[in-house]
């Protein structure tokens, strides 16, 4: 039901882990999604359904982190998802970030 992510900037080289997506028993409570905060930034993997009518966050599933995605491959949860490819870097700002699901959880 949820997905451990690695991001790779094509860029830059950063790198980093989150998780996408709740599990069997908490995803109507707890449903983490990568964003960027106003704020400072920088990258934060937080609970999408606290925060999704939140001023302060950006979240990877909106179309404003999404560059081009010619291949049109998303990895979904429920209606959120995610580009695979030339996502926003929070290192260099470009739209390099590339998605790959290392794992499934439950
Ligand atoms: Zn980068």
């Amino acid at each position: 039901m949820g997905n451990i992510i690695v991001s790779k900037c094509k860029s830059c080289g950063f790198s980093n882990e989150f998780r996408y997506g709740g599990g069997r028993f908490s995803y109507q409570t707890n449903c983490p999604v990568p964003a960027i905060n106003k704020e400072t930034l920088e990258f934060e993997n937080i609970n999408y359904l606290e925060h999704k009518n939140s001023d302060k966050y950006l979240f990877y599933t909106d179309d404003v982190l999404k560059g081009n995605n010619h291949d049109k491959n998303t990895i979904n949860n429920f209606d959120l998802k995610l580009n695979t490819v030339n996502n926003y870097c929070p290192h260099c700002k470009k739209k390099a970030l590339d998605f790959r699901i290392t794992m499934f959880v439950d």
